[in-house]
């Protein structure tokens, strides 16, 4: 239904469009994802200013007409994160942020808590909120946050692991290894078809769920890549979603 509204968004990619425009991928606070279309903002007097990049969280006014795209009408920014953007590895890492949104969150459905997570790690990355994770340099752009970012964004997209207890037979210990197929971390008896997963790892995943953003657990190297790999599987087998390596 045409009309204009109003909402919060994160520009997620931006995309040169003909002579002067620009689409933009956003997930916005009230609607998930939009795709929309600021004309003539790529003009050197352009009324939208160098705000439509990647990662500005904006308050934005939308209008809705017949086409697939929304129409960008005006833009204020909420959140320019400049550290972020003087950062290399907060770039990367808030490119991999935004990308693994772009895959796994499609919906127009508002997610809030995948949209205050998006907006929480951008945050950590410009360095507005420090990170005091308790890993000797790993701090907002390092892997841990990321594993922990990763792991929020699975569960607030429906598609969190089972940590607790085996995923095929509900056994509670003895839990030695992770399925993808099955969606979590197996009993040595059903391990065949799974993974081999340390107890470093799978203490890695309970604790990047259970604590907030900012104090994400760092791990060693092995569990790191163990538990994105369990990540990965699980939103392979079950969101049908290919996420790029986390680092
Ligand atoms: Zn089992």
């Amino acid at each position: 239904m045409p009309g204009t509204y109003k909402t919060e968004a994160v520009v997620l990619r931006s995309i040169r469009y003909g002579e002067a425009d620009r689409v933009l991928h956003l997930y916005s606070a009230t609607r998930g994802r939009i795709g929309a279309i600021a004309k003539g903002s790529r003009r050197p007097r352009s009324r939208f200013g160098g705000r439509l990049e990647p990662f500005f969280r904006l308050h934005l006014v939308l209008h809705e007409g017949r086409g697939e795209l929304v129409t960008v009408t005006s833009a204020s920014t909420v959140a320019a994160h400049p550290g972020l953007r003087s950062s290399g590895p907060a770039l990367m890492a808030a490119a991999r942020g935004c990308d693994s949104v772009l895959r796994l969150l499609d919906s127009e459905e508002a997610n809030p808590p995948a949209y205050n997570l998006l907006c929480r790690y951008l945050a950590l990355l410009d360095g507005e909120e420090s990170a005091s994770g308790d890993g000797a340099g790993d701090g907002a752009a390092g892997p841990g946050t990321a594993l922990a970012f990763r792991l929020k964004l699975a569960l607030a997209a429906g598609f969190s692991p089972e940590l607790s207890s085996c995923a095929r037979c509900g056994e509670a210990d003895g839990l030695t290894g992770f399925s993808g197929a099955a969606g979590g971390v197996v009993c040595g008896s059903c391990e065949r078809g799974g993974f081999e997963l340390s107890p470093e790892a799978h203490r890695l995943m309970v604790e990047a769920l259970g604590r907030p953003l900012a104090s994400a657990p760092s791990a060693s190297d092995r569990a790191l890549r163990q538990a994105e790999r369990a990540i990965s599987e699980t939103l392979e087998y079950h969101a049908h979603v290919r996420l790029r390596a986390a680092a």
